[in-house]
């Protein structure tokens, strides 16, 4: 894959320093279907291989973010649309076991690579971030986001823990992610900014520009320092058992899909898409 075959995101290099990886479903309020995973995993390789790079900014074209994983994508498979690279296999196995395969691969195994880079990544940020949505800004190492910007997973409605990326706790502190979970209400970027899940809160006017010149700025600093800053705050992380923890998130995540398939034939409780559909267009839990 290369940057001129992107028909779901765009690869730009706004300045010689600086690659931009750009969402480009804005008709579908960037909802990722398999292709944009890949393309995205793809887009973030070239930022890595390409010496000249030195910060990667994730940005998306519209009044919106990401609304998450889309769902009308389900019958897509794994290897479609390029080789498995996370090392997982069996994704074409029955039940359980292949759904689990599948997930690890494209969800948790894909978080888990891009949060690893070993290059600053900003996440720039407007509109909604819905369940999935967070699922690329939580794995970036800094998130600008402009006023609008509001973040919420309301997947608990749909009988399942949370997003397949189960950092919540860390991101927000353990009581505001109880509340986003069991609420399905969504945190404002001001909110976000006081938890310390967002760094910086700027008018949607400036969103663009004010993120540019951040990654200008770090991109000043020599790699092998941003390198090893960025591993160590990560490996911080990882010594207060975050990848123990999301792993087992990750595992009860799939006993709820597979306690959904066996009440209800499907992954998800479909009484939840009209509790998510409502809450997306801001009507409240139940209108
Ligand atoms: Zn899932």
């Amino acid at each position: 894959m290369t940057a001129q075959t992107f028909t779901e995101i765009r690869y730009e290099r706004p300045t010689e320093r600086v690659a931009r990886i750009v969402l480009a479903r804005p008709d579908k309020r960037n909802a990722q279907d398999m292709k944009m995973l890949y393309q995205l995993n793809a887009a973030f390789d070239l930022a890595v291989q390409d010496d000249a790079v030195r910060v990667i900014i994730l940005a998306a074209d519209g009044p919106h973010f990401s609304s998450g994983h889309d769902l009308s994508d389900a019958g897509s498979k794994v290897g479609d649309h390029g080789p498995p690279v996370t090392g997982h296999g069996g994704f074409a196995l029955p039940g359980p076991e292949g759904y689990f395969s599948r997930e690890e691969e494209i969800y948790l195994g894909f978080c888990w690579r891009w949060r690893n880079l070993p290059k600053p990544t900003i996440a720039q940020v407007q509109g909604k971030v819905i369940a999935g949505g967070l699922m690329l800004v939580w794995p970036c190492d800094l998130v600008v986001a402009s006023e609008d910007a509001e973040f919420s997973d309301p997947v608990v409605a749909f009988g399942v823990n949370g997003h397949e990326f189960f950092v919540h706790a860390w991101e927000l502190g353990h009581r505001k992610a109880k509340e986003m979970l069991f609420t399905g209400e969504a945190i404002t970027a001001a909110e976000g900014k006081v938890l310390g899940m967002v760094n910086q809160v700027v008018p949607r006017e400036e969103l663009e520009a004010y993120t540019l010149e951040m990654a200008e700025k770090i991109a000043q600093r020599p790699t092998v320092g941003l390198k090893f800053a960025k591993l160590s705050v990560n490996q911080s992380l990882e010594a207060q058992g975050l990848w123990t923890a999301v792993q087992s998130a990750f595992n009860l995540h799939h006993v709820a899909h597979a306690h959904n398939w066996v009440l209800h034939g499907q992954v998800i409780d479909p009484a939840g898409m009209a509790v998510v559909r409502n809450q997306a267009r801001g009507k409240g839990p139940t209108g």
